[in-house]
């Protein structure tokens, strides 16, 4: 997964003074007034957000027995597994597929998974066209730019960009409404599905019980990705999974809902094996890719595992205060907002991610709105320990000052009269420092915390010796 999150300060930086950005983010907003009037219309819908989390704290618990289990049901329909533990191990399996079946022309159906394991640069490297066929993923791929939302891949486009964007790379000059736009990419892709030799889509959920794999989608793009072309290939996280149908029942309930509003998508295909005798449409093969890249380390980190109970629907990132400002390039990487924050380290370390988890103001809005109820806030304080006490897989952290900064703070918390008189000499020499009451810049390495914000004098008199007194009047 390539990351330019070292960047992150800078870009978001950017974005923040980026108006036409800041006007597109007000989008967010919507989706979220539209997501919280479809769950108040469903009755029952926290008890269903209650038992969503307890099938995944199960499902999560046993997930070797489900994956198992889904393998053998898959195989049992005519469909192939494959296993990979890294995405480049998943990339070679489809470069695999295609070279042995000649493939030279790919559609492909929304997917993160793929996204996350840069499946089409590789395919180009390769020589073979990808074409995105959901209109989002479509105008990004069109822009040589990557998604910036999980649900809404081109929120950072206006219409007009993407006029001239259609203009310049589709020769249709002069599109105004966003219903001639959309006709001009229907068409396009409507000869590209005709061609296609393979269809490479992601798998919001695969039952473990029946070997199938479901999809939702709201264009219907996904279906005929999987059913025009020849061979359908579906790459899958481990922890999309699920025991039962009866469990899939719960979360479609709430998938939808949470993502767009909606009470449901408006297509959910699901696919059991390649087509079979008699049947008239499908693909002709299936192969599944069940993709690790980082998930089993979640998976053993007791305090992380919770993260992969996400369903991706991205009502996280329309509440989040910082994505609503920065938007998702500014993460540089795939999986932005909040639970990108939690992602990303997980996935590429957090060495290279240091800046995402600091970038939350831990105002809880994120856990409130997750369908399955992830303490995000609290995965996020984990991981800005990790990093203080310095990451233990890339032996990194906080710069030397600041982890001793924190030392001797810690030392002199726990001995009252060293604090006590530390607190009063500083108290003492902050006078030549002090602005309109305000300490406006701190001296040597903690003049960090003073860039962008005033830190408060410090009180003449502590809070104890206020007391005292108080008690000896
Ligand atoms: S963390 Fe929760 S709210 Fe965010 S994308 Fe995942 S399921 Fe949705």
């Amino acid at each position: 997964m390539h990351v330019t999150t070292e960047a992150f300060i800078r870009d978001s930086t950017a974005a923040v003074q980026n108006k036409t950005l800041q006007s597109r983010l007000r989008v967010l907003t919507t989706f979220t007034i539209k997501r919280n009037a479809a769950f108040a219309s469903l009755e029952n819908g926290e008890a269903l957000r209650d038992q969503a989390r307890s099938i995944k704290e199960k499902t999560i618990a046993r997930l070797d027995a489900y994956l198992t289990q889904l393998e053998e049901n898959v195989v049992r329909l005519g469909g192939n597994v494959h296993w990979a533990r890294t995405g480049e191990e998943a990339r070679a399996i489809v470069l695999d597929l295609a070279r042995k079946n000649n493939v030279k022309r790919i559609v492909k159906g929304k997917s993160m998974a793929t996204e996350e394991i840069e499946l089409n640069e590789a395919l180009e490297q390769a020589g073979i066209e990808s074409v995105e066929t959901d209109l989002g993923e479509y105008i990004v791929q069109l822009a040589h730019e990557k998604p910036s939302h999980i649900l809404a891949p081109a929120v950072h486009k206006s219409k007009e960009d993407v006029a001239e964007l259609f203009a310049q790379k589709l020769d249709a000059p002069n599109l105004k409404q966003a219903e001639e736009m959309t006709a001009v990419a229907r068409k396009r892709l409507r000869e590209k599905f005709c061609a296609a030799d393979m269809g490479i889509t992601g798998a919001n959920f695969g039952i473990a019980e029946t070997g199938t794999i479901v999809l939702l989608e709201n264009e219907g793009n996904i279906r005929l990705s999987t059913t025009l072309p020849r061979i359908h290939v579906a790459l899958m996280g481990i922890e999309k999974v699920v025991p039962t149908l009866g469990d899939l029942a719960v979360f479609l309930k709430i998938l939808a809902r949470s993502a767009s509003g909606q009470k449901m998508s408006s297509y959910v295909s699901f696919i059991s094996g390649a087509r079979r005798a008699g049947e008239t449409d499908g693909a002709e093969e299936f192969h599944l890719i069940i993709l690790d890249n980082g998930r089993t380390r979640l998976l053993a980190d007791e305090e992380m595992r919770e993260s992969l109970y996400c369903l991706r629907c991205g009502a996280c990132l329309n509440v989040c205060p910082v994505y609503q400002k920065v938007g998702g390039h500014a993460y540089g990487t795939v999986y932005s907002g909040p639970i990108g924050s939690i992602l990303t380290p997980a996935f590429a370390g957090l060495e290279k991610s240091k800046d995402l988890p600091f970038a939350s103001t831990l105002c809880g809005a994120c856990r409130e709105i997750c369908p399955v109820r992830i303490d995000i806030p609290r995965i996020l304080l984990k991981l800005r320990s990790e990093w203080a006490e310095g990451d233990r897989a890339h032996r990194a952290g906080a710069p030397l000052t600041e982890r001793l900064a924190i030392k001797l703070w810690a030392f002199a918390m726990r001995r009252r009269f060293l604090y006590s008189f530390a607190f009063r000499t500083a108290a003492f020499l902050q006078g030549p420092m002090l602005e309109d009451g305000k300490l406006k810049r701190l001296p040597f390495a903690f003049g960090g915390w003073t860039q962008n914000r005033d830190f408060p004098a410090l009180a003449r008199k502590s809070f104890r010796s206020m007391w005292r007194d108080e008690e000896s009047r």
